[in-house]
């Protein structure tokens, strides 16, 4: 049964849907150069119905009659569960050890003992607080009976497998309200990164923002019930039976299930779904459920079938939670990187060029400045810049892989007859650098580093502010070594994170992915490679994980996971070894050894390794991400407006201008505002616009070469600044640039 239900798993409303739902995923692998995975097929989502307001006709909260399908669905159920309740009473009674993840043991019954009743006699407070079990790596029902002996782990909310079942289980809620409000057909409900949705066929209307409230106030009615998940295994000509009037889950039954198997259905309320569960215990889990927005899809993401409604929903165990979540809502809205970058007038896109942005002046000093803080690092750090050509005959692609394997991500087209294709990655072209002349030992490591600018075909509907591109440029490098040398590289590697994560004011953690089941190359290399990447990593002294069997099959790699001023998680840098590529381009290098021409054994020639590097990785989603982190107030070294000159009256314009040409001379980012606003005005326009100094000039100013300055950070020197010679403020100034101090301070 188990290996029928492992077959069906991707099917029904469990179906993980993270990939094309949910938070905007990184613009790119940051600097993995071996093909990605292919993506899932592209599809525009559908036009939205509208429904105009006041138009809109009153609906019941209830179908009623219910549909009929529920009632025709229930007695189905309960006579099935009834036999299935039969059959279990007959199974074997015996005794089972149930071993717990601190190796202590409990003793219970087959078929009779919970997880549940082991979670009860650890603690009532733990029972209460446990979401899910997870019985020998399956995930298992807290009430469905255990059959035998096993390991035995209990999760909470506060994990990420408890919070996808605690999700997944408010779906159901979800398609409950769904079915009574709408009469609806269901078809897949999964859960998300923040949420879940359901998906549904209604016929003869759009679901509209005004649904909300009776949509939340039949799910608090199911919640209050306390309807419990109740688990039935069901052949496949029943189910057929049992959800004969829906034709997406027989479309799902058909397609999924083999004949003359069977799958599970679950039951809460009146809701009978097919589904793998598991669950919690009983929808009066859910403390607190609120139906988050609602967009268009097709059935199976296919524009040529019918097109579906999805209601986005949120849940917590309990009230608070749901508070602070929409304190954390408002607050990321108001630090929307593309609220902003309006405001300050950094970037916008155009419809005529989609995924590729416009940077204004002011946005290109931000992503000036940052590249430069890469490069003076480069020079620190023994990285020599590169530039290498955006367009590629095919064949380049074909010999490295991406032609293979990423093709539809990347943008092609011929020229002259031949096909050529813009790059997604710089990789391939450094491996041509490398090869362009015969190697020694004594070059290595050769570390090249390319802010070369990169096209990678992102969907239109999927393209979301700076986070998802088509168009991007990273702090690409690639190194080339030795086996000897990766520890060296990598330990160089995580001094330059922390330096420039430690600029940011960012935390970071690593994770480290080791061999997976299909690999490339000899397993000498990998253990060499596996154990010298943690040796570094537990030398760096900071906290990391390791994913067993999750690296690449071309190389193990260290994930670098960044936490912003909202504590949200960016992954933006991937440090990744790649055994594959210099295979791909037959790189090697002269080792140096003395062989003698009649010793076939010993070569003179040995395979360099590769290691893909970004630290930024993408420099526009880091904008994006910076932009947000500091809520548009732009530490002093980054700002694109540093200063702001105001004279007090038009008498003093011309000291004005000779404090802003001074500042201008040691490349300051500084405006004079000579327009014809009132000082007060001309105040609040540069405080809008987070200047991080005012320098206002009037008489004294004047006469004595000083400035009067009000700090951005500084509420008590707002209206009444305090006057420093100017060439004072310019020495604290020079000094607060090169320090690149997040206070802004003079
Ligand atoms: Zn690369
Ligand atoms: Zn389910």
């Amino acid at each position: 049964m188990d290996a029928v239900i492992d077959k069906v798993k991707e099917i029904a409303i469990g179906r993980d849907e993270k990939k094309e739902d949910a938070a905007p995923a990184p613009a790119a692998p940051a600097a993995n150069g071996a093909p990605a995975e292919k993506k899932e097929k592209k599809v525009k989502a559908p036009k939205e119905k509208k429904v105009k307001e006041g138009e809109a006709p009153k609906y019941p909260l209830e179908m009623n009659p219910p549909p009929e399908y529920i009632p025709h669905r229930i007695q189905m159920f309960e006579e099935l569960k009834a036999k299935y309740d039969e059959e279990c009473k007959h199974q074997p009674r015996e005794p089972i050890l149930i071993t717990l993840p601190d190796g202590s043991t409990k003793v219970g019954t087959s078929w009779e003992t919970s997880p549940m009743d082991i979670a009860k006699e650890i603690s009532k407070g733990l029972a209460e607080k446990v979401v899910i079990a997870e019985v020998d790596e399956v995930m298992w029902d807290l009430e469905r009976p255990l059959e035998k002996s096993c390991n035995l782990v209990l999760h909470d909310f506060d994990s990420p497998k408890g919070k996808r079942v605690f999700w997944h289980s408010s779906a159901h809620v979800l398609g409950e309200a769904a079915e009574r409000h709408y009469g609806c057909h269901l078809c897949i409900g999964p859960p998300t990164d923040e949420g879940f949705f359901y998906e549904m066929a209604i016929e003869d209307r759009a679901v509209a923002q005004g649904d909300y409230p009776a949509l939340e106030s039949i799910a608090q009615s199911a919640i209050k019930e306390k309807q419990p998940f109740e688990r039935l295994i069901v052949s496949k000509e029943n189910l057929l039976k049992m959800f004969s009037h829906n034709k997406y889950k027989q479309h799902i039954i058909k397609d999924k299930i083999p004949d003359g198997t069977s799958t599970t259905v679950y039951r809460c309320g009146p809701l009978i779904d097919l589904c793998v569960g598991p669950h919690v215990p009983h929808t009066g889990r859910i403390k607190s459920f609120a139906v988050m927005k609602n967009s268009s899809s097709y059935f199976l993401g296919n524009a040529e079938n019918d097109s579906l409604q999805r209601i986005y929903g949120i849940s917590f165990p309990d009230n608070k939670a749901m508070k602070e979540y929409k304190v954390f809502l408002a607050e990321a809205a108001k630090r929307d990187h593309r609220k902003i970058g309006k405001e300050q007038e950094l970037f916008f896109f155009h419809e005529l060029s989609p995924g590729s942005c416009f940077f204004l002046p002011h946005g290109a000093r931000i992503y000036n400045t940052l590249q430069n803080l890469m490069k003076v690092e480069y020079q620190k750090r023994g990285f020599q810049e590169v530039m290498t050509p955006n367009m590629y005959n095919v064949k380049l692609w074909e010999q490295s892989g991406h032609w293979q394997n990423y093709q539809e991500n990347m943008f092609s087209f011929d020229v002259e007859k031949e096909r050529f294709g813009l790059k997604p990655m710089n990789c391939p072209g450094h491996c041509l650098m490398f090869k362009l002349r015969d190697r020694s030992y004594r070059e290595l490591p050769l570390r090249l580093a390319d802010f070369g600018v990169i096209h990678r075909n992102e969907f239109s509907g999927s393209l979301t502010g700076l986070t998802r591109v088509r168009r991007f440029q990273q702090d690409d490098a690639h190194i080339f070594c030795t086996v000897d040398q990766i520890g060296q590289e990598i330990t160089a590697c995580f001094d330059f994170l922390k330096c420039v994560y430690g600029i940011f004011g960012f935390t970071f953690k690593l994770e480290l992915s080791t061999r997976p089941e299909k690999y490339l190359g000899d397993i000498e290399t990998w253990n060499a490679a596996e154990k010298k990447l943690e040796d570094a990593l537990n030398a760096w002294g900071g906290p990391w994980e390791l994913n067993p069997a999750d690296g690449a099959f071309y190389g193990p790699k260290i994930d670098i996971t960044i936490s912003d001023a909202l504590k949200r998680q960016h992954q933006c840098a991937t440090i990744q070894l790649d055994f594959q590529l210099p295979q791909r381009f037959e790189l090697e290098y002269h080792t140096g050894a003395e062989v003698k021409e009649n010793d076939a054994e010993k070569s003179q020639f040995a395979r360099p390794v590769m290691i893909h590097r970004a630290i930024l990785g993408s420099l526009e989603r880091m904008i994006a991400i910076l932009t947000e982190h500091y809520a548009g107030r732009w530490p002093f070294w980054l700002s694109p407006r540093q200063v702001a000159i105001i004279p007090v009256s038009k008498s003093f314009d011309a000291y004005a201008q000779e404090v802003h040409d001074k500042l201008h001379a040691h490349s300051f980012f500084a405006e004079t505002d000579l327009s014809g606003d009132t000082l007060q005005k001309k105040v609040r326009n540069a405080q809008l616009a987070q200047y991080n100094f005012i320098f206002i000039v009037g008489a004294e100013e004047a006469e004595q070469r000083s400035v009067n300055v009000r700090n951005r950070d500084d509420q008590n020197k707002q209206s009444r600044g305090e006057t420093i010679g100017l060439d004072a403020a310019i020495e604290k100034l020079l000094s607060l640039r090169e320090e690149k101090r997040l206070v802004n301070e003079m």
